[in-house]
C-alpha cells in the first residue's frame, strides 16, 4: 500500500486532536473530488507503518487516528488498514479511530467478509459514502457532501440500524 499523505496533528478531520493517514488509491472517481491524485494506487510513498507507529508514540497530545484518502477500505487497502489500527491499538489502546470511506455501512456490511467485518470492528466512527458534487456542502463538519454519515459503527453493528453521531 501507498500513502498520499500524513498530517502528525490535526483537528479538522475527526473530533479531538488526531493523527490522520491518507492512503493511496480509491475506485470510485467521484466528480468533484478533492483529492484526485490520490485515486492512483501507485501515488505517493510506500507505507511504512513503523515509521507512522513511532510518530504516533512521541506524541502524548493526540487522542485518537483517522484514516482517509484515497478509499482505506477497498479491496486493495483494506488489510493493511485494518493491520494498521491494531498494531496502533497495541501502542495506543485508548486511540479512537475514525475512518472515511467512499463505501456506505451497508454497502461494507453487505460484503460479509472476514477483514472487512474485522475493519467495522476495529473502527469506532465512519464517514460513508461518496462525495456527490450536488449535495456538496462547505458548512458540514467533518465531511464534504450532505449525503455523507457519520457514524457510530459498533452500534450501528450491535444494534443493526443506522447510528448517527450528532455534533
Ligand atoms: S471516495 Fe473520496 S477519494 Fe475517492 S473519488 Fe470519491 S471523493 Fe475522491
Amino acid at each position: 500500500m501507498k500513502m498520499a499523505g500524513f498530517y502528525d496533528e490535526s483537528i479538522s478531520n475527526g473530533l479531538g486532536w488526531r493523527a490522520v493517514l491518507f492512503v493511496s488509491g480509491c475506485p470510485h472517481n467521484c466528480p468533484g473530488c478533492q483529492n484526485k491524485m490520490a485515486q492512483s494506487f501507485d501515488y505517493g510513498e510506500e507505507f511504512d507503518k513503523q515509521k507512522i507507529i513511532n510518530k504516533i508514540c512521541d506524541n502524548s497530545i493526540l487522542k485518537g487516528i483517522t484514516i482517509s484518502g484515497g478509499e482505506p477500505l477497498c479491496k486493495e487497502n483494506v488489510k493493511e488498514v485494518v493491520e494498521f489500527i491494531k498494531d496502533v491499538k497495541k501502542v495506543r489502546p485508548n486511540f479512537n479511530v475514525w475512518c472515511y470511506s467512499g463505501y456506505t455501512i451497508e454497502e461494507l456490511k453487505n460484503r460479509n467478509d472476514e477483514i472487512t467485518n474485522q475493519a467495522l470492528k476495529e473502527i469506532d466512527v465512519l464517514v460513508d459514502g461518496r462525495f456527490v458534487q450536488e449535495k456538496k456542502d462547505p458548512t458540514l463538519k467533518f465531511r464534504g457532501s450532505s449525503n455523507q454519515r457519520i457514524l457510530d459503527v459498533q452500534k450501528c453493528i450491535n444494534e443493526n440500524k443506522i447510528v448517527q453521531i450528532a455534533l
